[in-house]
């Protein structure tokens, strides 16, 4: 369902990805392990379309990435959702409303106002939230919940699109150890449920091996690790990253 094939990408005289190739099945979750800078993000963003490579093939859902035409991109964004570190949601609106603006592509204008959303949209926004666990936060500002609510409030947003994949760009890096398990655990509910592919970068391996199907690990750009979560130790993690190199907790 994604193929990265040769992938190099410069920003000017950073490298920031060198010569990447994966490749992910549908149904897939994959961990994206790397460390600050290691292009965790950049690669992420070519996934959706929103970086393109200097050099290289990136295919998502049968579809040439770095080629696409803005109507053909738009249509990839609608079955590719992503969720981000700090969670982006509009802090001034409510919770249901946060929901409700990622089933908005499909409509007309944005900021439409809560009973200006088809019913059926609004339906589906609080089945969403009540799958997250915050159907009794519906009508809170959304700056009111904890960090893990407001994520799991980014998940339900996600969710609004119906999307095929799911992006989670570090999506535990500023949660306590608590929420992070949380967020972590209904991502992976979500994804079964939900036959979602998900691609999660993360910089914790104690959380990676005990989360993903398979591990793909960055270091500087490249690939340096790539193996079914199972089979592999935290040892194994840390001799090829060298010791220190690597966050455990
Ligand atoms: P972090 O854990 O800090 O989020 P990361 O693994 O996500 O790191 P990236 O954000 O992908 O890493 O960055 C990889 C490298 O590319 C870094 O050296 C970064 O400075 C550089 N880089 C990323 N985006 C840009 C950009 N738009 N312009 C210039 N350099 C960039
Ligand atoms: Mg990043």
């Amino acid at each position: 369902i994604i193929s990265v094939q040769g992938v190099t990408k410069d920003f000017g005289s950073t490298v920031a990805l060198q010569d990447v190739t994966m490749t992910v099945d549908r149904g897939e979750v994959v961990v994206l392990l790397g460390l600050s800078g290691s292009g965790k993000s950049t690669l992420l963003r070519h996934l959706n379309g929103l970086e393109r490579p200097t050099t290289g093939e990136v295919e998502v859902l049968d579809w040439q990435v770095p080629s696409l035409r803005t109507g053909d991109l738009r249509s990839l964004r609608s079955r590719v959702a992503m969720i981000f570190q700090r969670f982006e949601l509009v802090p001034s609106l409510t919770v249901l409303e946060n929901v409700l603006t990622g089933g908005l592509s499909r409509l007309a204008g944005p900021r439409l106002g809560l009973w200006a959303y088809p019913q059926a949209m609004r339906t589906a926004a609080l089945q969403h939230l009540d799958r997250v666990g915050l159907l009794s936060k519906a009508y809170e500002r959304s700056d009111r919940l904890s960090g893990g609510q407001q994520q799991r409030v980014a998940i339900a947003r996600a969710l609004m699109q119906n999307p095929e994949i799911l992006l989670a760009d570090e999506p535990v890096a500023s949660l306590d150890p608590e929420s992070s398990d949380q967020v972590m655990r209904l991502i992976r509910e979500i994804a079964a449920d939900e036959s979602l592919t998900v691609v999660c970068s993360l910089h914790q391996v104690d959380l990676a091996l005990g989360w993903g199907d398979r591990i793909v690990g960055l270091r500087h750009g490249r690939v340096v690790l790539d193996m079914p979560a199972a089979g592999l130790s935290k040892e194994q993690v840390m001799e090829i990253y060298g010791r220190v190199a690597v966050t455990t907790t």
